[in-house]
């Protein structure tokens, strides 16, 4: 269980990023009750859901993090900016604290493991938690190297910030509350989803000792995380739906982006080594 102390704990909701985070919530839900969506704000909440989302899985996740693919210099500060717009803080942040999750999966060292700190802290918890605002820059030294993405991250409002001005520009203040706030929840949930349900629900592939699933309901909302347990086997894999009925929509923007030269060298594993250390094959364990 979290070891969190009362400090911590009303540290954790009552910073400016713990207070802006439940604002957005609250205006998410007020959209909910209280205004009746545009055709235009309908566009702009899954339009805006859609590019964010590859911002983080696409940029954050699989490029940053693990660097799964090649792109360039540019195309780079595109992608961080892309995830930056879902405000889930700088893309430096955000990989030094994934790479750890990789490191320590499961392990007592787990910033977000259900299975050592519970659900709630695996979703929301850690995030708002003081502990984890800032980040290791150790764990991210190929990313700091480049003063474009260090600036961005430091300045990690400024993208989201934009996202919400021409929302408002764009429909007014139901742009604003259903193009921003409500896609934006969907954003934080989905992605959150991935650290607490993808680690609780679904089916094991690969013995990877530790609790990592695979979900396609899980894929389909995050354009192809939810494939997870493959993910924590082989994480330098850019494609995480390894057969072709594992649906995996960044895989697939990415390969249309190597059509047009925006990326290369996408790297996945071999098919010997997609088809090798199934659960219930020989000699390994069965899954419960
Ligand atoms: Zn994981
Ligand atoms: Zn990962």
């Amino acid at each position: 269980m979290s070891t969190a102390q009362p400090r911590t704990v009303i540290a954790s909701y009552t910073s400016p990023g713990a207070l802006l985070f439940f604002t957005i919530h609250a205006a998410a839900l007020y959209a909910l009750i209280a205004i009746a969506p545009s055709s235009t704000s309908l566009a702009l909440c899954l339009g805006l859901f859609v590019i964010r989302k590859f911002g983080i899985t696409g940029g954050y996740h699989r490029y940053f993090s693990h660097r799964s693919y090649k792109t360039s210099r540019p195309f780079q500060f595109v992608l961080a900016w892309l995830g930056g717009m879902a405000a889930q803080k700088g893309a430096l942040w955000w990989a030094a604290h994934h790479r750890h999750h990789h490191q320590h999966s499961d392990q007592e060292e787990d910033i977000h493991s259900v299975k050592q700190q519970g659900f709630y802290w695996a979703h929301i918890g850690w995030i708002l938690a003081p502990d984890y605002f800032s980040y290791d820059a150790k764990r991210v030294k190929d990313l700091t190297r480049f003063p474009e993405l260090v600036w961005l991250d430091r300045w990690h409002f400024v993208p989201p910030a934009f996202t919400a001005l021409a929302c408002w520009l764009i429909d007014g203040k139901t742009g604003l509350f259903w193009g921003f706030c409500v896609s934006t929840v969907i954003l934080y949930h989905t992605t959150f989803a991935i650290n607490s349900f993808c680690h609780l629900l679904g089916r094991q592939r690969y013995l990877t000792g530790e609790s990592s699933k695979n979900s396609l309901i899980l894929a389909l909302l995050t354009l192809g995380e939810g494939w997870h347990n493959n993910h924590h086997y082989y994480p330098h894999s850019a494609r995480q739906g390894f057969y072709w009925w594992e649906i995996d929509l960044t895989y697939y923007a990415l390969r249309a982006l190597a059509l047009t030269g925006l990326v290369r060298d996408i790297h996945e594993p071999s098919r010997k080594v997609i088809d090798s250390n199934h659960l219930g094959a020989e000699g390994v364990a069965q899954a419960p």
